[in-house]
């Protein structure tokens, strides 16, 4: 294969459009082997470590060949960057008049009738979400696109945007009054008429398991499928080929119904009675799980007495609304709509308590208010594999996680890709001289005996040597709260917590705070990118093996067991080397970028897999020195200088 791509060389196009840009080996290397796909109709996988630029390395095969493609995300953050930054600049380099469109996924936009239910008065408001639903009022008339996302005074949690946005059970498609301006409506049209639309792989699996109506055409149509940050598609295709309900699904039909009863049918009030029963049995079964928020094996679960009395409760409603519901059929359209959710929210309840199912794990969780049903194939494989074998196309997954062990067999297998080309590419930094990888001595192994603050001890003079500017990474809430506390009592840096804003917010707030030093758990394991010098530390504080009593990974070791595979090899290790590498990934982020890894786990050199861990990371250097690490971060230059060292009132500790 020649390496050479012509439109991304030192004199194609793409430079001329971005100053500095500079051709990267491994970048015009990937797109050669996009190329090849796209004409060959293949299905390639390219782990592309950081700094090889390989968004630009699929965009201009895709754009240079002119298919229609489809590109889909792991995350909403990089779909926008993709599409608001990346995409504009490439489609102008192409000198092509290329449509594209961005989708995301219906409770992105703001649906006109919810709007109009929430500002009719019938539903009660505290004063805070009237403030937010009269903002959203006045930026109606004012956006093109409906994207709630354009308006960044509103919280991304914020309680309001259930109220404004619509599901797939409360959209009256095209029996709504507002079908003319649907914000939902039109941006699948538009995706419908582009030759490259950009997606979420979330919204990908809605289409492709047909979960949401509208716009299955859109996978048909596309000569190529560009997945990047591929390494989430396994665990969100099972969730999307899995099947969900909560109580909360089933409450707010039950709420519809007594509304329109109250409005429209008002002679229907046994359906209200039968409708109000539902919810009673509903909050009920809610109180029948412990009080905190959890999650467990709903085979387990469904035996306990007090659930199973709850549950039979629950069972004996959902079916007499059911069959009141139905008895009404042809009376009012509106009420047409809710009975056919009604028959579906009864078929998956009854599917959701056949606990001998076989395949599948059968899984609860609760929160504040409510309990959901999952029920998740453990396996995607064959499904997702037809898929992808039935197209005629070309499909590329691509992320810069994708090997274990410098093989891509878990990967591909997950997805059932047959045997794919493969392509695995370096990263142009210099790691043997940008990173050290540091694990403590002395540490005792995970486990009871490992506290926190045997970390903080270890992890504090990095932290101090570094000036802050570290990242601190945990497996669990526990420890990351009781390191919070150790930190907050023994360092006068400023701390942020995950969990005290938004994960957007505190990124931002992290690097604008001179020294600062962040704590979070799983979503900061990946997606957080600072390059500079404003991230110099990162630790970990122990290797990232999934809980072995999560009801999913517990029905998947069990699967594994019978079928005669070891569930070690095969399941938990790689998850937690994937992990691992993610976590590893967010300390350099650029050729400039200097550093330290810190590892809180002595299996990494204790046991014979730490090796395979070892072997998937970069090849950083390696020392078990505490005074290394600290000297090399002593030599990190600041670019700006720490606040007033004296020590200030933290209103935590008020
Ligand atoms: S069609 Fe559905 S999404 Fe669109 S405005 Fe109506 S209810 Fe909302």
């Amino acid at each position: 294969m020649a390496d050479d791509y012509p439109f991304l060389a030192a004199d194609g196009p793409l430079a001329t459009q971005i100053p500095g840009f500079a051709p990267r080996q491994a970048q015009l290397t990937m797109a050669c082997a996009v190329d090849v796909a796209i004409a060959n109709q293949r299905t390639l996988v390219v782990e592309a470590g950081t700094g090889t630029g390989k968004t630009f390395a699929y965009l201009a095969p895709l754009l240079v060949r002119g298919v229609r493609a489809l590109v889909s995300t792991g995350t909403k953050a990089l779909q926008e960057q993709l599409f608001h930054r990346d995409l504009p600049r490439i489609v102008k380099a192409s000198g092509k008049p290329v449509k594209i469109a961005l989708l995301k996924g219906r409770a992105n936009y703001l649906c006109h009738y919810r709007l109009q239910i929430a500002l009719d008065g019938t539903i009660r408001l505290d004063r805070q979400l009237l403030d937010q639903l009269t903002r959203i009022q006045q930026w109606l008339p004012r956006t093109d696109s409906g994207d709630l996302a354009e308006l960044t005074a509103l919280a991304e949690d914020s309680a309001v945007l259930p109220l404004v946005t619509s599901t797939v059970d409360n959209c009256l498609g095209r029996d709504c009054p507002f079908i003319g301006d649907c914000f939902v409506a039109k941006a699948r049209a538009k995706a419908r008429d582009a030759e490259l639309v950009v997606v979420n792989h979330h919204l990908f699996l809605a289409d492709l398991t047909l979960k949401d109506t509208g716009f299955g055409e859109l996978i048909p149509q596309c000569d190529a499928l560009v997945f990047d940050e591929a390494h989430q598609l396994p665990e969100i295709a099972a969730n999307w080929f899995g099947e969900t309900l909560s109580s909360r699904q089933l409450q707010e039909l039950a709420e519809e119904v007594r509304q329109l009863v109250r409005t429209e049918l008002k002679e229907q009030r046994q359906l209200a009675l039968v409708a109000e029963a539902l919810e009673q049995r509903l909050r009920d079964w809610r109180l029948a799980f412990a009080m905190d928020p959890t999650r467990g094996n709903w085979r387990q679960a469904s035996q306990q007495p007090q659930i199973a009395a709850a549950t039979a409760l629950v069972a004996e409603a959902v079916t007499l609304f059911d069959n009141l519901i139905r008895a009404q059929i042809g009376h009012h359209k509106l009420l047409d709509q809710l009975a056919m959710r009604s028959v579906a929210h009864r078929e998956l309840w009854q599917r959701l308590q056949q606990t001998s199912a076989l395949g599948v794990s059968l899984w609860f969780e609760t929160s504040r208010r409510h309990v959901m049903l999952h029920l998740t194939p453990l396996d995607v494989a064959e499904r997702f594999g037809r898929h992808v074998s039935e197209r005629a196309a070309s499909w590329i997954f691509t992320s810069a996680t994708l090997q274990v062990d410098g093989r891509f067999d878990h990967f591909s297998q997950q997805l059932g890709l047959g045997e794919p080309t493969t392509l695995a590419l370096e990263s142009p930094f210099d790691y043997p001289n940008q990173a050290l990888l540091y694990v403590p001595r002395y540490l005792p192994e995970p486990g009871p005996q490992f506290r926190a603050h045997h970390l903080i001890d270890a992890a504090l003079p990095l932290i101090e040597a570094a000036g802050g500017r570290s990242l601190l990474l945990f497996t669990s809430y526990r420890m990351m709260h009781e390191a919070a506390q150790l930190l907050l009592e023994r360092c006068e840096l400023p701390l942020l917590v995950q969990g005290e804003a938004p994960k957007r917010q505190l990124l931002s707030e992290f690097v604008a705070t001179p020294g600062a030093v962040l704590l979070a758990t799983a979503s900061f394991w990946e997606g957080v990118d600072i390059p500079g010098d404003d991230l110099c530390c990162v630790v970990i504080d122990k290797l990232p093996f999934a809980a072995p009593d999560e009801p999913l990974i517990q029905a998947r070791i069990e699967d594994c067991r019978r079928r005669g595979l070891d569930p070690f090899a095969a399941i938990q290790l790689p998850a937690a080397v994937l992990t691992l590498k993610q976590g590893a990934g967010r300390l350099i982020r650029d050729v400039s970028d200097r550093g330290v890894l810190m590892v809180c786990d002595n299996r990494l050199v204790n046991r014979p897999y730490g090796r395979i861990f070892m072997h998937s990371l970069p090849p950083m250097r390696r020392s078990r020195e505490q005074a290394e690490a600290v000297a090399l971060l002593q030599q990190i230059p600041r670019a700006v200088s720490l606040p007033n060292p004296e020590p200030v009132p933290d209103e935590r500790t008020l």
